[in-house]
C-alpha cells in the first residue's frame, strides 16, 4: 500500500493513542481490507493515494491507536482531507462504521493539537520569564563580579 507510513516502533503509546484505541480500535479491526470502498471515495479518486482512501485512513487510525504512527504527523492530514461523506460506509460489505472511526480520530487529533498549542505557549512563557527575569539579573551579577575583580586587582 503506497502512501501509508511504515510502522514506527519508536513512537510511544500516548494517553491519546490509548483513547483512540478505546474509541475506535474494535471498529477499525472490522475492516477486512477488501477495497470495495475505494472506488466510491472522492478523495481516493482524486488523489489516488492509499492514505487518502477509507481503507488507508482506517489503517492509520489502527496504527495510531497502537502508538505506531504519530497522531499529528501521520494521521491528522488524511483525516482532515476526508470529506466525511461516508459513501465508503454504504459500499462496505462488512459494515465497518467508518463514521464513528472518523469522529473518534477527529476528537483525538483536536485534543493532541490542543496539547501541542499549550506546550508551545508554556515554552514561550518559560523563555519570556528566563529572558525578562533571570538574564537581566545574570548580567547585573556579572557586572558586580567585574567590579570586584577590578577592585581586587587595584589592591
Ligand atoms: S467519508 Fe467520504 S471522503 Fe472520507 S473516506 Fe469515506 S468516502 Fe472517502
Ligand atoms: S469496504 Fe469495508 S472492509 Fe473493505 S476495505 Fe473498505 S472499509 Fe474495509
Amino acid at each position: 500500500m503506497s502512501g501509508v507510513p511504515a510502522q514506527k516502533e519508536t513512537i510511544q503509546e500516548s494517553e491519546l493513542s490509548q483513547k483512540l484505541r478505546r474509541l475506535s480500535y474494535d471498529d477499525a479491526n472490522k475492516c477486512v481490507q477488501c477495497g470495495y470502498c475505494l472506488p466510491v471515495c472522492p478523495t481516493y479518486e482524486s488523489m489516488g493515494k492509499e492514505s487518502q482512501s477509507p481503507r488507508g485512513r482506517i489503517n492509520l487510525v489502527k496504527m495510531a491507536a497502537e502508538g505506531k504512527v504519530d497522531i499529528l504527523q501521520d494521521l491528522a492530514e488524511p483525516i482532515d482531507l476526508c470529506l466525511g461523506c461516508r459513501a465508503c460506509e454504504v459500499a462496505c460489505p462488512v459494515n465497518v462504521p467508518y463514521g464513528s472511526i472518523y469522529e473518534a480520530a477527529k476528537e483525538v487529533i483536536a485534543e493532541q493539537q490542543k496539547v501541542e498549542r499549550n506546550d508551545s505557549k508554556n515554552k514561550t512563557k518559560f523563555r519570556d520569564i528566563t529572558m525578562n527575569h533571570l538574564f537581566p539579573k545574570h548580567k547585573r551579577l556579572r557586572a558586580v563580579g567585574n567590579m570586584v575583580w577590578v577592585y581586587q586587582k587595584a589592591g
